[in-house]
């Protein structure tokens, strides 16, 4: 495993406990990666020794220029520590990988929960830049309008990308928008055709569980369903 250094180029506060890291090679390229890859975030000590990893789903689209990731501060061993690290700080990154990868499919279905966006910004960003025509669905569960992250950005993106529909719900607050949690009523409003659709779900272990039962119920078949959880 090779870890690259990378310099912090940016930090900015997303929601009450979310902040999102852009991150530059000291030396060298950006890796390659597809959207929907994850990497490990490493930080050091005084010595340049590794004392942390956590893994990360980056929130980049392989287009630009550094690597995005969203993380929750939860104040835990990585966490707690990387919030006293400053714009200019070296951390580790790891080659990405993993198996939520985006391959060109015309017609996705992304439901994200919390920092689950990270990898559906990605997709979608990477999206809008090849200007792809299909159909391409978020479903975005969110608490509280103050923790919808990158809402601004979502707007932007359907705006850009005519075939991108972003449906955002709130599960603790009254809002004009979609409300409660993701269910048949709501994916059935804006998908007829659920079984010719790919499928990614990321976000909390609880939320995977009950969209996984969900979608089996729809008729989508577990092969056209890649899922990644956390928290
Ligand atoms: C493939 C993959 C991709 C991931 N992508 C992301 C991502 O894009 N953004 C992101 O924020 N995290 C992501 N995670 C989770 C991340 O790896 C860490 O687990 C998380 O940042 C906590 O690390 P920590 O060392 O600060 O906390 P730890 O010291 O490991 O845990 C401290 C405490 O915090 C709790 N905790 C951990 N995560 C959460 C959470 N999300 N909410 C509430 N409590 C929590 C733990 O249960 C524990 O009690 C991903 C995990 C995997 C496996």
């Amino acid at each position: 495993m090779s870890i690259q250094k990378y310099k912090i180029t940016k930090i900015k506060k997303l929601g009450s406990n979310v902040k999102v890291f852009c991150f530059e090679p000291l030396e060298g390229k950006l890796p390659e990666y597809k959207p929907g890859h994850f990497t490990f975030l490493h930080l050091f000590n005084e010595n340049g020794e590794s004392i942390v990893k956590r893994a990360y789903s980056i929130a980049s689209s392989p287009d630009m220029p550094y690597i995005e990731l969203c993380i929750k501060m939860v104040n835990g061993e990585l966490t707690g520590r990387l919030e006293r690290i400053e714009v200019g700080g070296v951390v580790g990154i790891e080659q990405p990988g993993g198996h939520l990868t985006y391959d060109d499919q015309p017609k996705i279905a992304l439901i994200a929960g919390g920092t689950g966006i990270s990898p559906m910004m990605s997709i979608l960003r990477y999206i809008t830049y090849k200007q792809m025509k299909g159909e391409f669905v978020l479903f975005y569960s969110a608490r509280t309008r103050a923790d919808i992250l990158y809402r601004e950005e979502l707007e932007e993106l359907q705006k850009k990308n005519e075939n991108i529909t972003v449906v955002i719900t709130l599960t603790r607050e009254e809002w004009e928008g979609e409300k409660g949690r993701l269910c048949h009523a709501v994916i059935g409003k804006y998908i007829d055709d659920t079984k010719g659709f790919n499928w990614w779900i990321c976000g909390p272990m609880e939320m995977i569980k009950t969209m996984k039962q969900c979608l089996s119920s729809l008729g989508v078949e577990a092969k056209n369903i890649k899922i990644e959880g956390w928290g």
